[in-house]
């Protein structure tokens, strides 16, 4: 199966990272449960030109320094020994670097990377079997498409229901559906 990989807040806890470095940037103090919209920037009342300012800024540090979510390593590597894996992430081509180099840090094995915001069109395109998201519009976007998408949870993704949703809180419920979808594919 190919399997299309995020991770901002997929892989790895991004949330945190970035409360980290926001509160730097604005003297502000939020914490993770303040969170509950896929775009944190706004917690603090930026726009985006304010917010792509900061993470121009902060961008490296916030990425180098994200954890990776209990298990993720461990179930990649199983998952890269049976699987296609590419990493989809929306990142800018600015922090390529830094991402290709925590992936390596981290021991995490993939067979291609795309940063693109795109990503029903690069996961058609590269005939993708099934994204692993956090992001609630790329699930209703695949949904439409009649495309799978494993929702790892968050907050800001608990209202998106349906039946090309399977949604995850953790790592291991990520490869019960992984190894639930990679078998109804083989008897399609
Ligand atoms: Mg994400």
């Amino acid at each position: 199966m190919h399997i299309g990989i995020d991770l901002d807040n997929t892989i790895l806890d991004a949330t945190s990272a970035h409360l980290q470095y926001y509160n730097i940037a604005s003297g502000l103090s939020f914490t993770p449960d303040d969170v509950n919209d896929f775009y944190l920037y706004r917690l603090y009342g930026w726009d985006r030109a304010e917010r792509d300012a900061i993470y121009s800024q902060y961008g490296h540090d916030i990425h180098w320094n994200s954890a990776p979510f209990p298990m993720a390593v461990e179930i990649l590597q199983q998952l890269f020994e049976q699987h296609l894996i590419s990493i989809i992430t929306a990142r800018p081509l600015l922090f390529l670097d830094v991402t290709t180099e925590w992936l390596k840090y981290h021991n995490i094995n993939y067979h291609t990377i795309t940063l693109i915001e795109n990503k029903l069109q690069a996961c058609v395109h590269s005939k993708v079997d099934v994204l692993i998201d956090d992001g609630p519009h790329y699930a209703e976007e695949f949904a439409l498409a009649n495309k799978p998408v494993i929702l790892y949870e968050q907050p800001y993704n608990l209202s998106v229901t349906n039946e090309f949703v399977y949604r995850a809180s953790n790592w291991m419920e990520v490869k019960q559906h992984v190894d639930y979808l990679a078998c109804k594919l083989n008897r399609a």
